[in-house]
């Protein structure tokens, strides 16, 4: 099953992802944790992307597109895959179905977290990343996941905020991209509603990112579970 996952930052986008990937044993390609990964190694993608992430600015489609088409063509995408982070604009889109196209493989499901600008921002502003697993959910600003003191409220350990969540300049940055509907994110995701509108493929799963994550999880599988697609 091959999917594309939308979502402001901010949305839970992630965890939803991680509970996807373990469902269907597929791949979650998340660009911007490709990206942070190169950044830390030192790599030449990662100098070339890195003044880009801090300003919250997009990478350029010249280096993200490829590296993304080439990840697609990795042996453990051959199953599927769970695309999270990409297409990130209208041409990011029109670039992959093209290329999906021409190698005769679809998107089989379009998943879209709903989630207004404003709260995504105050999730953004609040969240705290643990050292031990980036997936524990805290957020200062949501009593329900309120860290325990400034220790992870799961496993106790140390908290940080995200290096490009500290900016509120780049926070806003990033939802002005997420939410153009001309050319940015949003305009991406009415990209293939089109292509579904035509081909009746690829699915469309709407969520509403207003509930907390067991909600959303329980509405995704849901969903989901109505598409007669195999899980292995
Ligand atoms: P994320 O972890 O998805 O918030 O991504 C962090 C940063 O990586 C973004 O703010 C961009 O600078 C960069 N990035 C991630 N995905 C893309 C993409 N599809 N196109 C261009 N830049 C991206």
């Amino acid at each position: 099953m091959n999917i594309v996952f939308f979502g402001p930052n901010g949305s839970g986008k992630g965890t939803q992802g991680t509970i996807i990937k373990e469902r269907y044993k597929i791949p979650h390609i998340e660009t911007g944790i490709i990206f942070r990964e190169n950044i830390s190694k030192g790599t030449e993608l990662g100098n070339k992307a890195r003044a880009y992430i801090q300003r919250g600015e997009l990478v350029p489609d010249e280096i993200t597109i490829p590296m993304v088409h080439n990840r697609l063509k990795e042996a453990d995408c051959s199953n599927g895959w769970l695309l999270d982070g990409f297409p990130r604009n209208l041409n990011q889109a029109v670039r992959l179905n093209g290329a999906l196209g021409r190698e005769g493989v679809d998107v089989d499901v379009l998943i879209q977290i709903i989630l207004k600008r404003e709260t995504a921002k105050k999730r953004i502003m609040g969240r705290r990343i643990c050292v031990n697993d980036s997936n524990h959910p805290n957020n200062m600003n949501f009593a329900a996941i309120k860290p325990d003191g400034d220790r992870c409220r799961i496993c106790g350990g140390e908290l940080k905020k995200r290096h490009d969540d500290q900016s509120q300049a780049a926070i806003d940055q990033r939802h002005d991209i997420y939410y153009d509907t001309e050319n940015g994110t949003l305009a991406a995701v009415q990209y293939f509603k089109d292509v579904s509108d035509r081909k009746g493929i690829p699915a469309i799963v709407e969520l509403d990112g207003r509930n907390n994550v067991e909600e959303v999880t329980r509405e995704l599988i849901e969903k989901l579970g109505k598409f007669k697609f195999q899980v292995s």
